[in-house]
């Protein structure tokens, strides 16, 4: 078993090379406040490459949007040093306030405080849709 840094958190694995940063912004973990520990572009044997994220005290994380950040990705939970479960994100159907609309003319864009609402509308593409104007969304 591999061994891990922390004692009650989560890890997410095989997280793409180079985007852990990435990954943190969209789930809302802040890396100045955070106990939290990056491993980046290290040897996967599936991908060839990939960052692993460690976060203690990771009960606020959503993970629910770790699915559209970072499809391929596993969650490790850990209590007390050891793994209790491991979680493979489902692509969230409903996402609000993760990403922006990209369409200048969407009323999230034109009025202000409107939550940023996004729905998946193909799932095999992993294609998701602005509630308001059906813009595709761009990560
Ligand atoms: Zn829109």
């Amino acid at each position: 078993m591999e061994v891990t840094s922390i004692q009650n958190g989560i890890i997410i694995d095989h997280v793409p090379a180079g985007t852990a940063l990435k990954v943190l912004k969209y789930l809302d973990v802040d890396p100045s406040t955070t106990k939290l520990a990056l491993i980046m572009n290290t040897d996967s044997r599936l991908y060839g490459s990939k960052d692993i994220i460690k976060i203690e005290d990771a009960e606020d994380v959503n993970l629910d949007v770790l699915g559209f950040v970072a499809r391929q990705a596993t969650v490790d939970v850990v209590r007390g040093g050891r793994i209790v479960e491991k979680i493979k994100p489902n692509l969230p159907e409903h996402m609000v306030n993760v990403i922006t609309c990209v369409n200048p003319r969407c009323v999230t864009r034109t009025e202000r405080g409107i939550d940023q609402m996004f729905h998946l509308a193909h799932t095999a593409k992993q294609e998701y849709r602005c509630d308001y104007c059906d813009e595709e969304a761009k990560l």
